[in-house]
Order: structure tokens, then C-alpha cells, then sequence
């Protein structure tokens, strides 16, 4: 915790900008987009039956050639919803801060990776390696790269303008990575489709806003049994969709379903599960850290899938490609699947998280030293927007993944000595 607080004070005051300025002026809907995907599904079910939601929300949103995050630029006011690096800037810096001081903690490894999963517009790791670039005096001649997973040609467009300027070239199809250039601070930065084309060492990895956009299996309890919720078209009107619940268990509903399952209804995400086992086995065996921000719940919700269009609800089934899919991110679930050679922190709050990393002060310096009163109104609402328990604040979960190492040389001590020596995780020990 010392070493964070140190880590703020070195960190010089850094300019804040608003969502306003910062979010896209529009996204481009084309009808041609909405009718393709549907049509493809409604020939492929016709031709070999209902499909899972799984399968759904993956051509819906990632389908190469129509998908929702493979065609457009979604995030900001302009598009169908807001994320909190878009929001405050000070989000960004705050967890940038946060890397440096998981780094410290774990080492000091001389070679360090930054790996985003699903960056959007690129304004979190821009905003991480201002900090980084702030704390060069920390960081030293520490070789540091910055690796983004990114599914979209289009969003990867915008995260090489904002993070490289025009320095970025395209790799030749048999490398790893289908981007690579450099950073407007000079450190190489590539692109990659699948976090296993991340060359292996010290990492922190990032995930905001990701986990909640990977396909979800649904299940529904029966006198029968558990059995999986499917999509199949609407008899009643042969262009659209609905939902049926499959008549006998399917491979999912078999593989994916606790024994000790209370609840009535579950959505599964085991791609995400996949991934954090990825992440976990990484971090065992190079070092490092994994910070998971999302909404999401501890294994205690049931019919989270939903759309989102123009910031408003969206029905699932309808315009898919042309609608944001998300389901709430089942942290209790993440943590299973990262087996045992790693150690788990949270879910907590995003409140909590922010707090603890000291946005309250952060937003005192700034206030004290800006005189604008529009300029003020921003920070405060912006501010307000990320930790308001009715907004963002209670909404949004953080959820760590660590090195064993980590946390070893603090077992044993006593808990009034030794708060939880993870930034983030436990209060400021001021
Ligand atoms: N982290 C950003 C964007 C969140 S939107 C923010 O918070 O503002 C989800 C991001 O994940 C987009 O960049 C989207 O293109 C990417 N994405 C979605 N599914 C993906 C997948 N299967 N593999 C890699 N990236 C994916």
C-alpha cells in the first residue's frame, strides 16, 4: 500500500477530459448489415434447427463479416453505450497506476507487458501509459510492450490512431500479430485476434468492459431436468426469432450445469471461462496480474442477457448485428475456472475500487486547481457518474487475478498489521 501512495505523489497532475469530448460523433448502421446476419441464421436454422444463445450472440456480434464490434465504432454519446474510461479519464490513469504498483510488488521484472483485452477507441491504455510515461523515473529502462486483443478491424483502426498517431504499420499475415507500430511515447505496441498470439513473460492484463460481450449458453430448470434455452424462428412470423427451451439436454446443458445449482434459471459463459484459465496459467507461470472490470454478480443472478441500442434497451433477438448483446460477467465462475495455482481478489465495487485508489483526493487537487465552473461541473459529474452507488458505482465489479508469490510473504501475519497489500483491494493505509 506504501508503495501506491508513493506512486500518487510522483504522478504529476495530468490534464482530465470529459466523455463529452472524448465519445464518437456517430455509428453507422447499415440495414444491409441486420438483414444479412438474420438471414444467415434463419437459413441455418432452417436447415439444422434451433440454435444456442451461445451461438447467437457470437454471429451477432463477432460474425467477420457483419458483426456488431467487427462493423462499428459503438462506445460514447453518439453510440449505443458509455464505458468509464470514456466517461473520466481519471479511470484510466487511476488503474495505470495500479499496474505500476502491481509491477513493483511483484518484482520489478525488467520486461513488462501491458495486455489489453477488448480496448474499444484505445482511451484506457492511452490514459494507462500517460501514467506510464509520468512514472518513467519509476519504471526505469524497464523493456515495456503494450499487447492489444482486439476482434475488430474497425475499433483496432481507431485504437492505432489513438495510441499511435499515423506510426502503425499491418504485419504480414503469418505473424502472431495483424498490427504493430508505436506508441506516441515510443514503445512498441501490437495487435493480436486471441490472447494466445500474446508472446509469453510478465503481463498485466487488463479486461474492461469485455468479459460481459463473450457468448453466454442459457438454462432453464424443468420437471425434466435442466435443459438449454435455444433460439429457433417465430412460426408465427417466419422473419423473426423467439426463444424455445430445448426438449432433450444438449452438450452444454450436460457439461455446463453445477450439481449444487439452486438457482432456476443460469447463463454460462465458458469462452470467458477459457479465457480467465488462460490468463491464470500465464500469470502462474510468467508473473504478473489480471484486473477484470464488468458488471456482473458472484454466481446470484439468473436472466441477465440484454441489448442495448442508442443507450436505450434493446430486444435480443431483433436487428442482431445491429444491437450491443451483453450479459451480466459471473465472477464466481471466473474464479472457479482459474483453478489453483493463482489467487483471486473480489469481486468488489467499482466505489470501493476508485475509492481505495484515492479518486477522492484526485478530484480535490483538481478542483482546487481548476477555476472554470463548467469545467468543475464536468469533474463533479463525471466523478459522480463513476462511483454513485445508483450508477456506476455498485454496478461495475473488479476482480483480480494474482501471482501466488503475491500474497505469500503476507500469510501468516496478523490481519490489524497487514492490510490486504493489493492497491484497490483495501483501503489507503494513510
Ligand atoms: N474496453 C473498452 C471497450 C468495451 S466494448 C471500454 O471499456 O471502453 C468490448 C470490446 O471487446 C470491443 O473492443 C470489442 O471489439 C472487443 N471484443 C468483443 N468480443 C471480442 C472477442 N471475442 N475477442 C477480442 N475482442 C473482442
Amino acid at each position: 500500500m506504501r508503495t501506491l501512495l508513493r506512486l500518487k505523489r510522483l504522478m504529476p497532475e495530468v490534464r482530465w477530459t470529459m466523455w463529452q469530448n472524448r465519445s464518437c460523433s456517430n455509428s453507422s448502421w447499415s440495414l444491409e448489415s441486420n438483414t444479412s446476419i438474420l438471414k444467415h441464421l434463419i437459413s441455418k436454422i432452417t436447415a439444422t434447427g434451433p440454435i444456442s444463445v451461445a451461438e447467437y450472440m457470437k454471429e451477432a456480434l463477432t460474425n467477420p463479416v457483419a458483426g456488431y464490434y467487427v462493423k462499428n465504432d459503438m462506445l460514447g454519446a453518439g453510440g449505443d453505450f458509455i464505458t468509464s474510461p470514456e466517461i473520466s479519464q481519471i479511470f484510466g490513469e487511476l488503474l495505470g497506476v495500479w499496474c505500476v504498483s502491481e509491477w513493483m510488488a511483484a518484482g520489478k521484472s525488467s520486461m513488462f507487458q501491458l495486455v489489453e483485452l477488448g480496448p474499444g477507441r484505445g482511451s484506457l491504455a492511452s490514459d494507462i501509459l500517460r501514467v506510464f510515461s509520468q512514472l518513467k523515473a519509476v519504471l526505469g529502462e524497464t523493456d515495456i510492450s503494450v499487447h492489444l486483443v482486439e476482434v475488430s478491424p474497425k475499433l483496432s483502426q481507431f485504437q492505432a490512431e489513438c495510441l499511435t498517431g499515423d506510426k502503425m504499420q499491418t504485419c504480414n499475415d503469418d505473424q502472431p500479430a495483424y498490427r504493430s507500430g508505436s506508441t506516441h511515447t515510443g514503445l512498441p505496441i501490437y495487435w493480436y485476434h486471441r490472447i494466445e498470439d500474446v508472446p509469453r513473460g510478465f503481463s498485466v492484463f487488463l479486461a474492461h468492459e469485455f468479459f460481459d460481450a463473450l457468448p453466454i449458453h442459457k438454462f432453464q430448470k424443468t420437471e425434466k431436468g435442466w435443459r438449454e434455452v435455444m433460439v429457433d424462428i417465430d412460426p408465427e412470423n417466419p422473419e423473426k426469432l423467439r426463444f424455445v427451451v430445448s426438449h432433450s439436454p444438449t452438450l452444454a446443458s450436460s457439461i455446463l450445469i453445477q450439481n449444487n445449482e439452486s438457482r432456476q434459471h443460469v447463463e454460462v459463459c465458458p469462452e470467458g471461462g477459457v479465457i480467465v484459465q488462460k490468463l491464470a496459467s500465464r500469470i502462474a507461470e510468467d508473473g504478473g496480474a489480471a484486473l477484470i472490470v464488468d458488471y456482473g454478480h458472484d454466481g446470484t443472478k439468473t436472466d441477465t442477457f440484454r441489448g442495448f441500442k442508442g443507450h436505450q434497451l434493446h430486444n435480443v433477438l431483433e436487428a442482431p448485428g445491429m444491437a450491443d448483446l451483453t450479459a451480466d460477467v459471473d465472477f464466481s465462475y471466473l474464479r472457479k475456472m482459474t483453478g489453483n495455482e493463482v489467487t483471486c481478489l473480489g469481486p468488489i465495487t467499482q466505489r470501493s475500487f476508485l475509492k481505495n485508489m484515492g479518486i477522492d483526493s484526485r478530484l480535490e487537487v483538481l478542483l482546487m486547481n481548476c477555476h472554470d465552473p463548467s469545467t468543475r461541473a464536468q469533474f463533479i459529474h463525471s466523478y459522480d457518474m463513476l462511483i454513485n452507488p445508483e450508477k456506476m458505482g455498485h454496478r461495475f465489479q473488479f476482480f483480480s487475478v494474482l501471482n501466488q508469490g503475491r500474497l505469500a510473504q503476507y500469510k501468516g501475519m496478523q490481519k490489524n498489521t497487514a492490510p490486504l497489500p493489493v492497491a484497490g483491494f483495501a483501503e489507503l493505509d494513510v
